[in-house]
């Protein structure tokens, strides 16, 4: 029955964001194809572990006197269900930046506080990888905009520093306000990202070969996100990178002074 209420609400949800996909289109690409690709990608993305959840949730029933067997069994269900619920929640968090509302509360946002969000959130996942996260930069840059986006944003790069870098690595979170432009960058030590997929990373879905690394959980939506995010904010995301030696993001935003008080004219940079 559980299973059940989950397809009911991921066919929900895919309907709702097929709908604000369709509001995105751009000439070149027809509305058909984008729903044809949804389709695609979102099946693509859940049917494994809605699979693995009902091949285990059978083999439970057939175990139940095996104590052993069980708990083994209740752990990788506990996996999956984690699997689907991010990637539930990924889909929501992209689907409410693409509703025309995402800011419609916009204020004065402090980068040093949002630096702290990620960080805070990242602690546990970086100490089990032992892996130092360095901050620095201007403490007092603002931008306005949503706080809560923002921080997503930034959690998203962080993690994925941590997900594709080695134990005992580095990742420094730089802020640098100049020029009317505040610009946040996240620099690891990791596997890096081969040129041909570097434009390519943004897209929803998009994930390279997840073999390369010890992270293959994941469901290509983080970075997409991001890029919604650094654009709602009038502002852009870039990567830069050098295979085996570590990548760079920069999220680039317009500063809180130059930005217009009131939504939806955000400022956009040049
Ligand atoms: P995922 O859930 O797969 O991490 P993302 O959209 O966050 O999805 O990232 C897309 C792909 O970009 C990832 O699958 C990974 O291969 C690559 N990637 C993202 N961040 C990094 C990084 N810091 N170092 C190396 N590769 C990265």
């Amino acid at each position: 029955e559980a299973n059940i209420h989950l397809f009911v609400r991921i066919a929900r949800l895919g309907a709702r964001y097929i709908l604000l996909l369709a509001e995105d289109r751009t000439e070149s690409y027809r509305l058909d194809d984008v729903r044809r690709d949804f389709v695609a990608n979102i099946s693509h993305e859940l049917k494994t572990p809605i699979g693995a959840v009902g091949l285990l949730a059978e083999a439970l029933q057939a175990a139940s006197d095996d104590p052993d067997t069980v708990r083994r069994f209740a752990q990788r269900l506990t996996k999956e269900s984690e699997r689907l619920a991010r990637i539930t929640q990924e889909i929501i968090e992209l689907s409410r930046l693409q509703a025309a509302d995402a800011l419609s509360k916009p204020d004065v946002v402090e980068i040093d506080h949002v630096v702290t969000l990620a960080v805070d959130q990242n602690r546990v996942a970086a100490e089990s990888h032992r892996i130092e996260i360095a901050r620095g930069g201007d403490k007092h840059a603002e931008v306005y905009g949503d706080e809560s986006l923002l921080a997503v944003a930034l959690h998203n790069l962080v993690a994925n520093a941590i997900q594709y870098s080695p134990e005992g690595s580095r990742i420094g979170i730089g802020v640098n306000n100049s020029d009317g432009i505040v610009e946040i960058a996240v620099t690891d030590q990791g596997i890096g990202i081969p040129e041909e997929d570097r434009d390519r990373v943004f897209e929803r879905f998009y994930r390279i070969d997840p073999a390369r690394s010890r992270h293959t959980g994941g469901s290509g939506l983080g970075l997409s996100i991001v890029k919604h995010v650094a654009q709602n904010h009038g502002g852009d995301v870039r990567v830069w990178s050098q295979p085996g030696n570590g990548s760079t993001f920069t999220i680039r935003l317009p500063e809180a002074s130059r930005a217009p008080v009131s939504p939806p004219a955000i400022a956009t940079l040049k």
